[in-house]
């Protein structure tokens, strides 16, 4: 089962993915890690992705291409992978296809966890940490007992300048141009399933899991 999982910040896709990776028994392929494990086996791909790693730069398609080719070569990867992070873009996507058929694993689901912006900015702005000792709340879905006071320690809470509505905002508005461009071409392949991400999580790891068992009887 060779997946893709999409999601914008907020959605989700860390915890759907630990989920349907314990289901499925299959590896979790994220692109941080796949740098990180190319990096540390100095294979010649990962040599140079650290170049640009180290200037703070982004590893240019063809090195990313490169080394996400390798990892799906890997034997763990014969009865399956997840892939997290990647493709990013739509030549990313294209030049998926094309690794994946060469090593004859093609991908054969793409989700996407579908979460609104409203949902999403909720979700994303309403992170609160305590100065005196770094206790996270959520004003929405882990509210400290009084407003503003951390439980623990009843040190003051604040909102990180990242958790702020105009950066978060910003951030998003990139990340869904992104991400429209890719789910018209995976919807172009007939690989795109759409998952309402605004259930409970329970719920869409089911619907999740309801898309891979029912599509392969
Ligand atoms: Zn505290």
């Amino acid at each position: 089962m060779n997946i893709v999982l999409m999601g914008l910040p907020g959605a989700g896709k860390g915890t759907q993915a630990a989920h349907i990776i314990d289901e499925l028994k299959i590896p979790h392929i994220s692109t941080g890690d796949m740098f990180r494990q190319a990096v540390k086996e100095e294979t010649p791909l990962g040599l140079e992705a650290k170049t640009y790693l180290d200037q703070g730069k982004l590893v240019p398609d063809e090195v990313t291409i490169g080394i996400v080719r390798e990892r799906l070569g890997k034997d763990d990867c014969a009865n399956g992978f997840m892939l997290d992070g990647f493709p990013r873009t739509v030549p990313q996507a294209e030049a998926l296809d094309e690794l994946t058929k060469e090593l004859n694993r093609p991908i054969d689901y793409v989700i996407y966890i579908d979460v609104d912006e409203e949902e999403l900015l909720k979700r994303l702005t309403g992170r609160r940490i305590c100065r005196e000792c770094g206790a996270t709340y959520h004003v929405v879905f882990a509210p400290p007992k009084v407003d503003g006071v951390c439980d623990r320690c009843n040190g003051e809470l604040y909102q990180r300048d990242d958790d702020k509505i105009e950066t978060v905002k910003e951030r998003l508005k990139i990340n869904m141009e992104q991400i429209q461009k890719l789910l018209r071409y995976y919807e172009s392949t007939g690989k795109l399933h759409r998952v309402d991400g605004k259930q409970p999580i329970e719920d869409v790891t089911k619907e999740i899991m309801s898309v891979i068992r029912g599509a392969k009887s």
